[in-house]
């Protein structure tokens, strides 16, 4: 049987393309607070400020390029089954070549229903405005997960996160619950690693190796390793 990767990304992974992340943005998002814009209670607040927001993220992304551990991750499929879990709503680890991305936290590219989650829309260009609506003729909203919603992908991830046999956990401060809670899940006979520039000072289940840097700098180095020493031959 090849061996199975599962890899588990957060917002670091996309630094070095330069989309920043929360935690050194001091808890803002590109200066906007969590609750101002990515929570329910924002959308029903002001939904237009909700969609401009998102609407800038869309532009900056599409206008990001994936950076050298999007693209190492995408050339580790040729070697073994690569599963992506990822926190991030960008869409870099698809355009790096990974073909098995599950989104947590949705698609920066979609929309969805405001009356029936099912539906789902690809978005054409960079915005999404008041008034586009749904087949039902509800307002469309940002396929995102926002703070206080349900994650329905969390039972795949455990589901897959269980199944590893290496796991690279990379860029996340494992702050946002339930995605952080994934890292209970990964089997004490798994090879697993944390590749996140403050990997030394987080505390880590003990079978996990901590890898400290970049995600641009460290995970070509880790998937090199890997190649070499678990997935060739
Ligand atoms: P976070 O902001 O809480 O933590 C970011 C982590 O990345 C930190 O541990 C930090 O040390 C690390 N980091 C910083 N620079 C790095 C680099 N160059 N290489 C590797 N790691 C680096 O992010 P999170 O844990 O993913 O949780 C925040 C939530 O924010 C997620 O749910 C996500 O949906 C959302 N978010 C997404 C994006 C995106 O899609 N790119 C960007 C910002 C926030």
């Amino acid at each position: 049987m090849p061996l199975s990767v599962v890899v588990f990304s957060g917002a670091g992974i996309s630094a070095d393309s330069g989309i920043k992340t929360f935690r050194d943005s001091e808890g803002l998002w590109e200066n906007y607070s969590i609750e101002e814009v990515a929570t329910p209670q924002a959308w029903q607040a002001d939904f237009t400020k909700v969609l401009d927001f998102y609407n800038q993220r869309r532009k900056q992304i599409r206008a990001a390029k994936p950076n050298a551990a999007h693209y190492a991750l995408a050339g580790l499929s040729r070697h073994s089954a690569v599963t992506v879990i990822t926190q991030n709503i960008d869409d870099l680890h698809e355009r790096a070549g990974s073909d098995v991305v599950l989104h947590l936290h949705g698609e920066i590219t979609k929309a969805r229903s405001t009356r029936n989650d099912s539906l789902i829309y690809t978005i054409e260009g960079d915005t999404l405005l008041p008034g586009e609506r749904c087949e039902l003729g509800s307002q469309l909203r940002p396929h995102i997960v926002w703070f206080g919603e349900e994650v329905p992908a969390i039972p795949e991830a455990i589901d897959h996160i269980r199944r590893a046999d290496i796991v690279l956990v990379i860029g996340t401060s494992l702050q946002v619950y339930p995605a952080a809670g994934l890292i209970n899940y990964v089997r004490h006979d798994a090879q697993a690693f944390y590749i996140d520039p403050l990997a030394e000072t987080i505390n880590l289940p003990a079978n996990f190796r901590p890898v400290q840097g970049s995600a641009a700098e460290q995970v070509p180095q880790c998937c090199d390793y890997l190649i070499n020493t678990y997935l060739n031959g």
